[in-house]
């Protein structure tokens, strides 16, 4: 028997790749075969570079993706660009913090539009072209507030409880296509998105506290559980929300 965890002839597309989380996916997706398209606001100039160095293609397709309005062009533009798609990465995603009696409904809506309403409508664009490949991965970028309220983050807490449930929605109904749907639930990544939890004294003692590991995770600690995911290693994985917490949650 022989397991793959190669992604070589793979096209791969992941959304906000210029830093952070996607940046290491993007990166190590090329290591493992696949090439890649970007899909951001920002110009991903750096990642483009670490994909040129693999010796895998790269190409960035700017979007906005606090609306749905440019999906159906991104998946457009990756499938012209790459040939086809394999796997989807939905990792963009944006946090606001205020407590509940303040919480804005601008910070309501640009929190699920952009973590949860853009991945449902990706996906689905996505999903057109695998299933009638007959094969595909998608994952989705969850978080430990798929599993837990949070503090501070009802908006956030809500998008990526929605990601999870959308993940096995999606999940069931690819299934029979041949298209695997699972998500990656991050523990506390060391990265923009973080970095005013990285910088309060208190909140980072009591997390570090909580973390068996006794450290932040890299971005890098993310990749692996990504590029298992995409690979055919996986293709009887489906539906699932794999933690990558450094053993958060066991605790
Ligand atoms: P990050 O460095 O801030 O990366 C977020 C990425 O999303 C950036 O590329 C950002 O682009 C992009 N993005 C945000 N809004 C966008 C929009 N409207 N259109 C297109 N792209 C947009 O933070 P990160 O921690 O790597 O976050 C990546 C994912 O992991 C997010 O879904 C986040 O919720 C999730 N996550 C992170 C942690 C953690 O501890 N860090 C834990 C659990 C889950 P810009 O650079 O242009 O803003």
């Amino acid at each position: 028997m022989t397991i793959s965890f190669s992604l070589a002839g793979k096209a791969a597309l992941v959304t906000g790749a210029n830093t952070g989380i996607g940046q290491a996916i993007a990166v190590a997706l090329a290591e493992a075969g696949a090439d890649v398209a970007l899909a951001g606001r920002s110009e991903p100039a750096e990642t483009l570079r670490m994909i040129g160095a693999t010796g895998r293609k790269a190409v960035s397709i700017a979007a906005d993706l606090s609306t749905i309005e440019p999906v159906d062009r991104v998946i457009d533009e990756a499938v012209n660009a790459l040939g086809r798609i394999d796997i989807l990465v939905n990792n963009a995603g944006i946090i606001r913090r205020n407590d509940l009696a303040d919480f804005t409904e601008e910070d309501w809506d640009a929190v699920v539009d952009t973590n949860l309403k853009s991945l449902f409508f990706l996906s689905q664009a996505a999903a057109r072209h695998m299933a009638a490949q007959g094969s595909g991965k998608i994952i989705n970028i969850a978080s430990l507030l798929s599993f837990q309220g949070g503090v501070r983050v009802p908006s956030y807490a809500a998008a990526k409880s929605g990601v999870a449930g959308v993940t096995k929605a999606m999940a069931n109904e690819l299934a029979s296509k041949g298209v695997q749907v699972n998500a990656i639930a991050p523990g506390y990544i060391q990265t923009n998105n973080t970095a005013a939890l990285q910088a309060d004294e208190t909140r980072n003692r009591q997390i570090l506290e909580r973390i068996p590991t006794g450290r932040w995770g890299s971005p890098e600690d993310i990749a692996g559980a990504a590029v298992f995911l995409a690979s055919p290693a996986s293709d009887y994985v489906t539906g699932h929300i794999l933690a990558v917490d450094g053993g958060w949650l066991a605790r």
